[in-house]
């Protein structure tokens, strides 16, 4: 979607999602507005108090609200942001005075010199001042390159920006708190305003509509949206307060405050739902990175835990085989074909290693390994006539039963035998500690269905503990204190790579049974197989 990976107020474009929250917002304060309407004129005496709570939230939030545009500043490098970012905390730092200069407030500092004009007079600079920077906002946005400051000049501007504002808002108040008998008469008397007042409202009310005005056909972005919000809200907050209350400290006028509140808020309300929704994008990206991270450290720790899994045989009989060659050189009268025979043992069990490292490379990059027909039959017999010596010394009597109709199956002989051979193995293990009963191994090949064989690998050994039995095909699941736990994945891997199933059950009495299909070679199965069989990491 061509979207910033972190979701920006300046650069987000409205979603239909926000217009709707938008539109609700305004017809919820609209409501709100019609409910109060009729008790505006209602006096609240005594309420001077909770002016300072409210001035102390509205600088507060306002604050922030400008602390945040100008980090958008130092990013963006706007000056149209930077205008807001000025409004805001113009309003912010000018809510002070207001409020302590309010008639009636219990004053922090002496202000016995505040006159009747004064509150005012700082409330109309807030009122005119907060749309004006808004205009200049939507004015600005669209200017361009031109628009910005230059490179590197982000912190002085914002440092000038601040002391600047500072500064004006610190001079206003002294001018207006020392000529309070030159000020306009906005005020009646403590209470009520005069029609100076409504023409002042009437300005703020005009900047406000032209601000809308200019944000309407300019919308681009979230942030945007949320200032039309604003300044609808703050048209409200002024016809409650010049309009429909009744002077200050009523219903009406009261209310107007909760709606400066509101509309203080609402740009606060965009940043933290941003920071909110950014959070989680990178607590997902993170966590999926980190997913993908353990998923290919998990394939490179199965890649070489299998190499080692499947090489540990042939290494075996590679040793066996170059002792025996040894002892029969070493005889005063060296048995020379003996020697032969030996040293060709070797060279087939290096081949066989070199095949078996060829064949778990290529599941995990290029797929499936070249096929060919293979009598499964035949297959078996070959695994357990080099697996004799093995059978003998753990003392284990074998018993097969093969369906000598087996149809073919295509595949890879090299990796069927290491299936075999595998299953062979942790039959021989699982029963190494059975004293009380016969050690039997059992290998059963059938037709299963109609295009499919299905081999089994039976043994009297100890069985599976239930806790196990949902692990064993899982990476790394081991019993064996020299285990690694790579056997049956791989295992699996292969079968599911051949287009078959393999799993396991209980032997009666004792002992486990693994069982594995392979479709036949002339099956539908195995002609649709694709290159897409690669190695699988259980999860
Ligand atoms: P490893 O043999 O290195 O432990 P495997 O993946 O081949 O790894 O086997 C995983 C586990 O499955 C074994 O540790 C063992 O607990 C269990 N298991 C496998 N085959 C049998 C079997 N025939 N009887 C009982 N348990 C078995």
């Amino acid at each position: 979607m061509g979207q910033d990976p972190l979701f920006l107020l300046t650069k987000t474009p409205i979603s239909r999602g926000q217009w709707r929250l938008a539109v609700g917002v305004l017809v919820a304060l609209l409501a709100a507005l019609l409910v109060t309407a009729p008790f505006a004129q209602v006096p609240l005496e005594n309420t001077e108090g909770l002016l300072l709570v409210y001035a102390t939230a509205v600088f507060i939030v306002e604050l922030i609200t400008a602390a945040l545009l100008l980090a958008l500043v130092s990013v963006q490098r706007s000056l149209a942001v930077l205008a807001l970012s000025i409004g805001y905390l113009f309003s912010g730092v000018m809510v002070l005075p207001w409020a302590v200069s309010f008639p009636g407030v219990p004053a922090l500092v002496n202000l016995s010199e505040t006159g009747l004009q004064t509150t005012a007079a700082i409330a109309m600079i807030r009122r005119l001042g907060f749309p004006l920077f808004v205009l200049a906002y939507a004015l600005l946005k669209e200017s361009g390159p031109n628009a910005r400051p230059p490179k590197g000049w982000q912190q002085n501007i914002i440092f000038g920006s601040v002391t600047g504002v500072v500064v004006i808002a610190c001079g206003l108040t002294w001018l207006v708190f020392t000529n309070d008998d030159t000020l306009p008469r906005f005020m009646q008397d403590a209470q009520k305003v005069s029609a100076v007042w409504n023409f002042v409202a009437a300005t703020a009310a005009g900047l406000s509509v032209a601000g809308l005005a200019v944000l309407w056909t300019r919308q681009r972005s979230v942030l945007d949206l949320w200032l039309m919000v604003v300044l609808c809200t703050f048209l409200i907050e002024i016809c409650l307060l010049a309009y429909l209350s009744s002077g200050r400290l009523s219903v009406g006028w009261w209310a107007g405050r909760v709606y400066g509140l509101i509309s203080s808020s609402i740009v606060l309300f965009a940043f933290l739902s941003e920071t909110v929704s950014n959070y989680t994008r990178l607590a997902h990206s993170v966590s999926a990175e980190r997913r993908a991270r353990e998923a290919r450290l998990t394939a490179m720790e199965a890649l070489s835990a299998s190499i080692a899994h499947e090489i540990n045989q042939p290494l075996a009989s590679i040793v066996t085989n170059a002792d025996a060659g040894l002892r029969w050189l070493a005889r005063s009268d060296p048995d020379l074909s003996e020697a032969r025979a030996a040293l060709t043992r070797i060279v087939n069990d290096g081949h066989r290693s070199a095949e078996v490292i060829k064949g778990i490379r290529a599941m995990f990059t290029e797929g499936t390994q070249d096929r060919v027909p293979v009598d499964a039959n035949r297959l078996i017999k070959e695994v357990l006539n080099r697996s004799l010596s093995e059978v003998k010394l753990a003392r284990v009597s074998i018993r097969t039963e093969f369906d000598e109709r087996l149809p073919l199956v295509t595949g890879c002989p090299v990796q069927l035998e290491q299936v075999i051979s595998n299953l062979i193995a942790n039959a021989i293990d699982a029963m190494s500690t059975i004293t009380d009963r016969e050690r039997v191994l059992r290998i059963t090949s059938a037709l299963h269905g109609t295009d499919e064989i299905l081999v089994s690998v039976e043994d009297s050994g100890t069985g599976m503990a239930p806790n196990s039995k949902g692990r064993i095909f899982e990476p790394f699941f081991t019993t064996k204190p020299d285990g690694m736990g790579m056997g049956l994945m791989f295992c699996r891997s292969v079968i599911e790579a051949h287009g078959g199933r393999l799993w396991m059950s209980d032997n009666e009495p004792n002992g486990a049974i693994f069982h594995f299909t392979i479709p036949s070679a002339n099956s539908p199965a195995t002609i649709n197989l694709t290159h897409d069989h690669r190695w699988k990491v259980a999860p």
